[in-house]
């Protein structure tokens, strides 16, 4: 048997990039004798298996055929016979269609290399289109590399277009769409994700409610690059320069999407658009299964992100209600993150990126003032039941209305 390094083990070390997991491929091998060398099965009917030591994925070559609709539609065929061309080319770009042995010698028999000079991601075959998960992954692998000069080929474009036109999207399942939205929305520059989605069509099926946005506009004095849609791709380049987490990432994507219901009446106006989106954002939160903390934060980011930016002038009840909604007495965490979605909103504005923002300091201040109020008098006092609920209330507003005339 022949063991080869494929896929984004040999890609990133071309591109001077660090490698983090390593893909293996087997030629000329069985199953019974991967098992007799101590490998480990995956699955049942799939031909990868562990390492017995380094615990990385050995996958005996196979081939592929489409059978039917989605990922579960795919018959494999592995067998010793099967080359290392032939498995090479089910892959899905020529980058990661390159093989080399533990030597080096490269096995590159669709161009990967001059792929990577010219900075192309390109398919490798017309077979591309019989898995429509190739779509976010080519968008996500844009995002990941538009730092080093890389672009869609033009006919991969196309190739993308006709899968997001065939309705073939609709058949990922929510899990597969998560992890490559995920993946890509930690990536370098997220809103590559979403504009190449954008391109090809395939935003429109994924995420109507975020395509939406293009197109409509918005007062210019606040948000001098007009277009929401725009606005959206700048707070999520925001974020990811500012390094937040997945959580914050995924509410500043959706934060706005009550925008594109606003009756063109209306425009560029958007009154109450942070409630109206929030059916939209429980879509699309359920639409991907997103886990719950990025459901959550999604949904307090797009109702309350304007109490954010105005929160010098909130009155100090309101101030006290926005707190209460956030539990911000034990989720100090969750609060933070809902500042920084609204900090990254506010610079992903165009000329007003480097403008600082008190309000999320302010913001903070207001929590520990609230936070500050001891339980323990007020037990002592004799308040129990809801009597104690109010009188704790009651103490955080005084608090805050300290903090406020202090500030
Ligand atoms: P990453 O750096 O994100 O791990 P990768 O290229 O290693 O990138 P993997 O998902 O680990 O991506 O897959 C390993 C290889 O398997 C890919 O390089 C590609 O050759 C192939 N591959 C994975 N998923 C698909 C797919 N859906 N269609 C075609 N080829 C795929
Ligand atoms: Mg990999």
């Amino acid at each position: 048997m022949q063991i080869y390094k494929v896929g984004g083990a040999v890609r990133d070390r071309l591109l001077g990039r660090p490698v983090t997991d390593i893909d293996w491929v087997v030629v000329g091998a069985t199953t019974e004798e991967m098992l007799a060398k101590g490998f480990r099965p995956v699955g049942a009917d799939f031909p990868v298996f562990l390492h017995p030591k380094s615990g990385e994925e050995y996958a005996l070559a196979r081939t592929e055929r489409k059978s039917g609709r989605g990922y579960g539609g795919f018959t494999f065929h592995a067998s010793p016979e099967v080359t290392l061309e032939e498995d090479l080319i089910r892959r899905d770009l020529t980058i990661n269609a390159m093989a080399e042995d533990d030597q080096q010698n490269l096995t590159d028999p669709y161009h990967g290399q001059r792929d990577l000079e010219a900075r192309l991601l390109r398919h490798v075959s017309p077979a591309f289109t019989e898995d429509p998960l190739r779509v976010l992954r080519v968008a996500r692998f844009a995002a990941r590399y538009a730092g080093l000069g890389f672009t869609v080929a033009p006919e991969t474009l196309a190739l993308m277009r006709q899968l997001s036109e065939s309705g073939e999207l609709e058949a990922l399942t929510a899990e597969r769409s998560w992890k490559e939205i995920a993946r890509a929305l930690m990536e370098d520059q997220p809103q590559v994700f979403i504009q190449v989605l954008r391109e090809c069509g395939a935003l429109k099926v994924l995420m109507p409610e975020v395509d939406a946005l293009f197109g409509v506009p918005q007062p210019e004095a606040h948000h001098p690059e007009i277009d929401t849609g725009v606005h959206t791709l700048s707070v999520l380049e925001q974020a990811a320069q500012h390094k937040q987490p997945l959580t914050v990432r995924w509410a500043c994507l959706l934060h706005d999407l009550g925008k594109g219901l606003t009756p063109e009446e209306e425009w560029p106006r958007h009154i109450a658009h942070e409630h109206k989106g929030l059916k939209l954002i429980k879509a699309v939160n359920e639409r991907f299964k997103a886990p719950k903390d990025c459901q959550e934060l999604a949904l307090l980011v797009g109702e309350y992100h304007t109490h954010g930016h105005r929160a010098l002038e909130l009155k100090p009840s309101t101030l006290l209600e926005l707190l209460q909604s956030f539990d911000v007495y034990r989720r100090p965490q969750r609060f933070e993150e809902f500042i920084a979605a609204c900090e990254m909103d506010a610079r992903g504005r165009k000329g007003l990126e480097q403008r600082s923002y008190p309000q999320a300091d302010y913001l903070r201040g207001a929590a520990t003032a609230a936070r500050s109020v001891a339980v323990q008098p007020l037990l002592e006092k004799g308040f129990k039941g809801p009597e104690l609920g109010e009188a704790i209330k009651r103490e955080r507003l005084k608090a805050l209305k300290a903090y406020k005339e202090q500030a």
